[in-house]
């Protein structure tokens, strides 16, 4: 086996797909120490620069004096600490749902809310472009598993009509995490009315930067429904770690029962959960920081100006650059860098054959100055890249 697993890791780097870890030697920032060299990057899902705020820093290290650094046992043992209740309260009252449970990441949530609401005799709906914990959430779930072209509603609603399955799911990102579009979830709503379907939307990159005062994607399209259930994760906008699903009681009474992520596994510690309460007052708060994120995405739009490459069609903080091929995608990456600036570049699997990319993210820390130095740096890389 050893040998087979070394001959697709040379494989992959021989196609310009081999992953590579960054070793961080400063706080994760817009301004970051990276293999002990200093970088400007924009490589960082913290949307609203709060990884590093003080309150937040002081909350922590608050919380962890009062309450400990673990949680010591599973939710339903005695790891449910009053920092995990408030906050689940805080965030539900937030997004406006009547309640809401905490889980250690994104990825465990979907993986266990999916494997929960939904089993064999019932059917998930996928947009194709969902992230692959929606599509590993699927599979845990033993559920019918079907994917739709992306943001495609009519095809949707063809899987839909054809469907005899007893219940049917939607899922969805909310914002998609490589191209930055967002999903037109009140046409989805719309068909959970008439095929009595339910709605599964991923916040991961809407909660925080979207709506009014960062509630989010749901907030955004002002829409709501006993339908809808929401995820989000609070290691992004938040900049922390964890996340949440929020819905209707009688859902987040379920999954504390049948959410294997969250049955068998250890919250994140409390102090966390105290620091997030924080981080869900800043992100209320942050209307400032998303105006700024507005200025920088639209400047970046606006002065980009390419002729090989291109930006896509996104108006969130995720703008990807589509270079198309794998190497080229991995040069462009590897130009920046010697120009001080970090952006990944993300390949197949993660985005489809032949759209490699970089993938741009802002954060509401970068100024108009680092936005300059992005755009030079980038048309200076084309001239010469592809000359
Ligand atoms: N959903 C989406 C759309 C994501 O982009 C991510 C993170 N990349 C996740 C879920 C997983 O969240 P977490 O990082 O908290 O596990």
């Amino acid at each position: 086996m050893l040998a087979s697993l070394q001959r697709e890791l040379d494989q992959r780097k021989a196609d310009g797909l081999l992953r590579q870890r960054r070793l961080l030697d400063s706080p994760q920032a817009e301004h970051i120490v990276a293999n002990q060299q200093p970088y400007l990057s924009f490589c960082s899902n913290d949307y609203l620069g709060l990884a590093n705020h003080p309150d937040l820093i002081a909350a922590m290290q608050k919380a962890a004096g009062d309450s400990g650094v673990g949680s010591g046992a599973s939710g339903l043992v005695t790891g449910h600490h009053r920092y995990h209740d408030e906050l689940e309260q805080q965030l539900a009252r937030f997004v406006e749902l009547p309640a809401a449970l905490l889980f250690s990441t994104g990825y465990m949530a979907n993986i266990g809310v999916l494997g929960a609401l939904v089993g064999r005799g019932d059917a998930i709906f996928a947009d194709k472009l969902n992230h692959a914990c929606l599509n590993d959430g699927g599979y845990f779930s033993h559920a019918e598993f079907h994917r739709y072209p992306h943001n495609d509603v009519a095809a949707l609603e063809k899987l839909l009509q054809a469907s005899t399955a007893k219940h049917k799911l939607i899922a969805a990102d909310a914002v998609f995490s490589m191209d930055g579009d967002i999903a037109p979830i009140p046409e989805y709503l719309a068909l959970c009315e008439k095929y009595d379907a339910y709605l599964y939307i991923d916040d991961a990159h809407g909660f925080g930067v979207l709506g009014e005062h960062g509630k989010g994607s749901l907030n955004h399209f002002k829409i709501k429904s006993p339908r809808i259930i929401m995820m989000a994760t609070l290691g992004k906008a938040a900049g922390v770690a964890g996340s949440f699903v929020a819905g209707e009681q009688v859902v987040i009474d379920y999954l504390i029962q049948k959410a294997k992520s969250y049955v068998y596994s250890t919250p994140a510690p409390p102090a966390l959960s105290a620091t997030l309460s924080a981080s869900v007052k800043l992100i209320e708060q942050g209307d400032h920081l998303r105006a700024n994120l507005q200025a920088l995405i639209q400047y970046l739009k606006a002065n980009l100006k390419l002729n090989k490459w291109r930006l896509m069609d996104s108006d969130t903080t995720i703008q990807p650059l589509v270079v198309g091929d794998n190497l080229e995608a991995l040069a462009l990456s590897e130009y920046l860098q010697t120009c001080g600036i970090l952006v990944p570049a993300i390949r197949p699997p993660t985005v489809p054959v032949g759209t490699a990319r970089l993938r741009i993210s802002l954060s509401a820390t970068h100024t108009m100055d680092d936005m300059k130095k992005l755009v030079a740096a980038i048309h200076q890389a084309e001239r010469e890249l592809c000359a």
